[in-house]
């Protein structure tokens, strides 16, 4: 038997890693999630291949401190939570101190802050975790650039899991959407091999949030969609569902935000399933842009890393305000419907 030692930091992020990083598209997530927690109203995301060569993300949000740009990329270190307390109101859409680490060990790595108190710039690198402990001076507006190169560069085995450059810009496309259709007050901008693909201003009113997403998913699809806007028993819920004529062969334009975070949840999905059943062919898609907004304290969005999943305090309620709400909706556009008032 070998005898048991303690992994290098460097080999415990670059397994950590694995299950934050698997491809390019996560690692805008992670990057993206963090300009928002910064408070950016502005983020540019830049792609060359896909984003295996290049991801650039720029903010002008509140900056990192000169002190704090290592220890941002070490493994958990956050500025986001402190205590057991902070974990169960956690607002933020990082907290792990996961994200930045796990990128830095499977990448090239540069990271340039100017914080709003402060006068200049400066910049840490780091290669494969070879992290370069000197901090430097740069120049950059008020606001954080992330530049990652060459993914997964040492560590050949993953990436050989890479698909097609097309792949993985599709993948990565489809987060800046999501990230674009949960903060309608944030501008985007994303670019693949110096292409401007979407330059989404910030929106104000209604007609621009359906400009955004007649722009982001497709103007057919905003054409069919009626207006939810509901609350009832401390749940609010509003967004745009299609109506049954616009379906879909797959589900892949289903958006579906529990106060403002993607969420890909079972019961959810059960109740918007059974609110179409009756109006829908089998085997086909609704889609829908939807946003539940209830009390933190009743949704626990700590279950899973990549956070997709949420636990309803009461999920029962949840699932009947969904389920009446949408099946109300679409039976007053589609007054032939047969009303079933059996939640
Ligand atoms: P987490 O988001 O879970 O805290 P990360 O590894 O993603 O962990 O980031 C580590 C820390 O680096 C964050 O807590 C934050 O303080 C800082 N940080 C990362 N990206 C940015 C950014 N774009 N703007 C300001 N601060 C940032
Ligand atoms: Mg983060």
């Amino acid at each position: 038997m070998k005898r048991i030692h303690v992994l290098s930091p460097r080999l415990a992020n670059q397994i950590a890693a694995g299950e934050v990083v698997e491809r390019p598209a996560n690692v805008v997530k992670e990057l993206v999630e963090n300009s928002l927690d910064a408070g950016a109203t502005r983020i540019e995301v830049d792609a060359e291949q896909g984003g295996v060569k290049l991801i650039r993300i720029r903010d002008n949000g509140s900056g990192i401190e000169k002190d704090d740009l290592p220890l941002s990329l070490s493994r958990h270190a956050t500025s986001k939570i402190v205590d057991l307390d902070d974990l169960e109101s956690v607002q933020s859409l990082g907290f792990r101190g996961e994200a930045l680490a796990s990128i830095a060990s499977v990448s090239r790595l540069s990271l340039s802050s100017h914080e709003q108190e402060s006068e200049l710039a400066y910049q840490v690198t780091a290669e494969g975790r070879d992290m370069a402990t000197e901090v430097k001076p740069c120049a950059h507006p008020v606001g954080t650039t992330v530049e990652m190169r060459d993914l997964f560069f040492n560590t050949p085995a993953r990436r050989k899991f890479l698909r097609t450059e097309k792949t993985e810009f599709n993948h990565l496309e489809e987060v800046v959407k999501r990230m674009a259709l949960s903060r309608y007050d944030v501008s985007f901008q994303l670019r693949h091999n110096n292409k401007v693909i979407h330059s989404l201003r910030p929106c104000s009113s209604a007609f621009d949030q359906e400009k955004r997403i007649a722009t982001l998913l497709s103007a057919q699809f905003m054409k069919e969609a009626v207006r939810i806007d509901m609350e009832a028993a401390g749940l609010k819920l509003w967004g745009w569902v299609g109506l049954p004529t616009f379906n879909r062969s797959q589900a892949d334009m289903q958006y579906f935000f529990v106060n403002g975070r993607i969420v890909r949840d079972k019961l959810v999905a059960h109740a918007i399933r059974q609110a179409y059943q009756d109006v829908l062919y089998h085997g086909r898609h609704s889609a829908f842009v939807l946003y539940l907004e209830l009390d933190p304290a009743l949704v626990d969005v700590n279950v899973h890393p990549t956070k997709h999943e949420v636990r309803f305090r009461d999920g029962r309620l949840v699932h009947d305000f969904l389920f009446r709400t949408l099946h109300k909706a679409l039976g007053e556009v589609r007054p032939e419907t047969p009303s079933t008032d059996h939640a």
